[in-house]
């Protein structure tokens, strides 16, 4: 399981890479300019008499003379900046010119770095999940019918309300304030991935959400504490930026994994982070598989959202077969 530490550390050092190498190149590139060119010589010796003269006229306070040699040094200066010109060789630039490739302004973890870090996010979990199918842009809610529901409201208008939800939830995301969300319905109705919009959302955001089915998560724990092999993943889950926890409900629940599944909703509550948990089963159905603990701190904390329409999946299936 990756850490938020150990992506931002590969962050840096991409950065640090790849400016060492744009330098050297640009580097040598000028050094064969030099030796092909020896005017740049002459002019580098004069700019460096003109940058002396300068100081010591600075002193003196006159005027006219400062003025001229400034102006010779403007001229060596375009000189210079001409014969490199000539010969194809663009001038040094920073990828970011807000922290001079450096990776910080003003103390603070510069936007490139973020950025860098959000897209080895997204190449990580990518490999684990299919997280580029699943966007917002291809959730398609003609799938979801205007009439008719068990509950007797209009699926799309629901829908309509809990895609617009999802969005802004990406939209305002942060670790410190955003509201933990259960999202429970019928199989098929485009649960997982409107979760996977928002995870990739909120990497992009260059926060670090822990996804996976309950049943992957609590396998990890439980593999972790009784081989003896440690590696934090379970405090990366209770500490994370956001963590998902897919189908819950189509695991096996036993007495360890209810004490599990308990400790990571309640200690993530008390420190504030937020959760997203989709599940098949209704409230009832969570109380009577887990206990009265569980259900009772999902209903306390987390802002419901029932998935209404009929199995999408089946749809685009029927349609994949009338294609043919
Ligand atoms: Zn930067």
């Amino acid at each position: 399981m990756i850490t938020k530490e150990i992506v931002y550390k590969k962050a840096f050092e991409d950065k640090k890479n790849s400016l060492k190498e744009r330098k050297m190149q640009y580097d040598m590139l000028m050094s064969s300019l030099y030796t092909t060119e020896p005017r740049l010589k002459e002019i580098e010796a004069g700019l460096s008499k003109v940058g002396a003269q300068l100081a010591i006229t600075a002193l003196s306070g006159d005027k006219k003379k400062i003025a001229a040699l400034k102006s010779e040094a403007s001229a060596l200066g375009k000189e210079k900046k001409e014969i490199i010109k000539k010969a194809g060789i663009k001038e040094f630039k920073y990828e970011c010119e807000l922290c001079k490739d450096t990776g910080y302004v003003l103390g603070k973890i510069c936007n490139c770095i973020k950025d860098k870090a959000g897209k080895i996010m997204l190449a990580e979990f990518s490999k684990q999940m299919p997280i580029k199918n699943c966007r917002f842009d291809n959730f398609d809610l003609k799938y979801y019918p205007s009439k008719g529901s068990n509950e007797g409201e209009n699926p799309k208008r629901r829908m309509t309300g809990i895609f617009k939800a999802c969005k802004e939830y990406v939209l305002n995301f942060s670790p410190e304030t955003s509201k933990s969300l259960i999202f429970y319905g019928d199989a098929g109705l485009g649960k997982t991935h409107l979760t996977m919009a928002i995870v990739s959302g909120v990497i992009e955001k260059g926060y670090l959400p822990v996804y996976g089915s309950a049943e992957n998560l609590f396998s990890i724990i439980e593999k972790e504490k009784f081989s003896g092999e440690n590696k934090g993943s379970y405090e990366i889950m209770l500490d994370c930026d956001l963590l998902v926890i897919d189908d819950l409900g189509a695991e096996m629940a036993t007495a360890f994994t209810k004490s599990v599944l308990y400790n990571l909703i309640n200690t993530r509550i008390l420190s504030g982070k937020p959760t997203i948990i989709n599940t098949n089963l209704t409230m009832k159905k969570i109380n009577e598989k887990y206990d009265a603990r569980i259900a009772s701190r999902i209903i306390g904390s987390y802002d419901p959202h029932l998935f209404l329409g009929v199995d999408v999946r089946q749809q685009k299936a029927i349609e994949k077969q009338e294609e043919f």
